[in-house]
C-alpha cells in the first residue's frame, strides 16, 4: 500500500517541542516516525495521539550521542517505511532531540563538553548524512537551534557554541542539497516551558520571570509556540525558504 503521503522523522519527538513538533507536521496530513531515547511511555503517547489524526505515526529508539547505531537505525526506520507505507524515502528530518547544560565557562568539564558536541552536533550532523540517501529530492531538513546563538545568557557556552556550529552547518548543507532541492534551515526557539533542563522555564519563578522580562511578548515560549512553524517549513509554501535561520522567541533580548 502506497500511501502517497509525505512523510517526517522527529528526533526527540516522544516530549516538549518535538512532540509538538510531531502532532503540528501531522495536522498536515504527514506520515510521522519519531524518536525517542528512553521514555518510551511518552513516546508512544503520542504516536497515538498522532495516529488519531488519520496519519501513519511510529516511534523508534534512538540515542543521538551514539553515532555507531545510526546505519541500524536507518535500515531499521526504512524498513518500517517500505513495509507500512510502501515508500523507499522519507521527506523530512527534524533535527530536535536535545539536552542542556547549565554550567559557567570557567567550570565547564571536558565530559560535559564531549556530551554536547555529540548531541547537538556530531548526532546531527552524521544522523543527517545517514538519511540523507533516503530523503526525498525536493524534501527538508529543519535543524533545531537556540536563541542562545545569538545573545548571551551566561551558563550557556558549550550549549550555546554547539548551536552556533549547527547554525553554520545548515548553510552549508542548504548550500550543497541544493541541487536536489533539499531545504536546509534552522528554527532557533527561546525559552520555552518543557522538561528541559529539569524543567527550569517551566518550574522555576524565578527564571520564568527574568524570561518573561526579557521577552517582548512579555510570556516564556510553550512547544504550541513552535511545532507550527516548524510543520509550515514542511508544506509547499515554504518550498523557497532556504538556508536560513528563523528565531521563534516571542522578541527575546531584541
Ligand atoms: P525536552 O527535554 O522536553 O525533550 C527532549 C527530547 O529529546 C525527548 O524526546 C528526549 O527523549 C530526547 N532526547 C534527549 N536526549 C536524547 C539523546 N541523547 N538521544 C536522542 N534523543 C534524546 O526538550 P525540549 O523539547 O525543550 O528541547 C528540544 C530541542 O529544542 C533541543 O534541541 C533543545 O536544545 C532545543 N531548545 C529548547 C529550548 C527550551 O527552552 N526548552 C530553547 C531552545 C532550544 P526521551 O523522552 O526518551 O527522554
Amino acid at each position: 500500500m502506497n500511501t502517497k503521503r509525505k512523510i517526517a522523522l522527529v528526533t526527540g519527538g516522544s516530549r516538549g517541542i518535538g512532540r509538538n513538533t510531531a502532532v503540528k507536521i501531522a495536522q498536515k496530513g504527514i506520515d510521522i516516525i519519531l524518536t525517542y531515547k528512553s521514555d518510551k511511555e511518552a513516546a508512544e503517547k503520542t504516536v497515538e495521539e498522532i495516529q488519531a489524526l488519520g496519519v501513519n505515526a511510529a516511534a523508534f529508539q534512538l540515542d543521538t550521542t551514539d553515532s555507531k547505531t545510526f546505519d541500524g537505525f536507518v535500515k531499521e526506520v526504512m524498513g518500517y517505511v517500505k513495509t507500512i507505507t510502501g515508500n523507499t524515502h522519507i521527506d523530512y528530518l527534524i533535527n530536535n532531540a536535545g539536552t542542556a547544560l547549565y554550567a559557567p565557562f570557567a567550570e565547564t568539564t571536558e565530559e560535559q563538553l564531549d556530551e554536547m558536541f555529540m548531541i547537538h552536533y556530531k548526532g546531527v550532523f552524521f544522523l543527517s548524512q545517514k538519511l540523507l540517501p533516503f530523503i526525498n529530492d525536493g524534501g527538508g531538513i529543519i535543524n533545531v537551534s537556540s536563541g542562545l546563538a545569538r545573545f548571551t545568557i551566561p551558563g550557556s557556552s558549550v550549549y550555546a557554541s554547539m548551536k552556533s556550529g549547527v547554525e553554520t552547518l545548515t548553510r552549508y548543507m542548504a548550500k550543497e542539497l541544493g541541487p536536489r532541492r533539499i531545504k536546509v534551515n534552522v528554527v532557533a526557539p527561546g525559552a520555552i516551558e518543557t522538561d528541559f533542563g529539569g524543567g527550569r522555564t517551566r518550574d522555576n519563578k524565578e527564571v520564568n520571570s527574568f524570561i518573561s522580562g526579557v521577552t517582548a511578548l512579555g510570556r516564556a515560549g510553550l512547544p504550541e509556540d513552535i511545532g507550527g512553524v516548524i510543520a509550515f517549513l514542511c508544506t509547499d509554501d515554504a518550498a523557497w525558504i532556504n538556508g536560513q535561520r528563523i528565531e521563534v522567541s516571542g522578541g527575546m533580548n531584541i
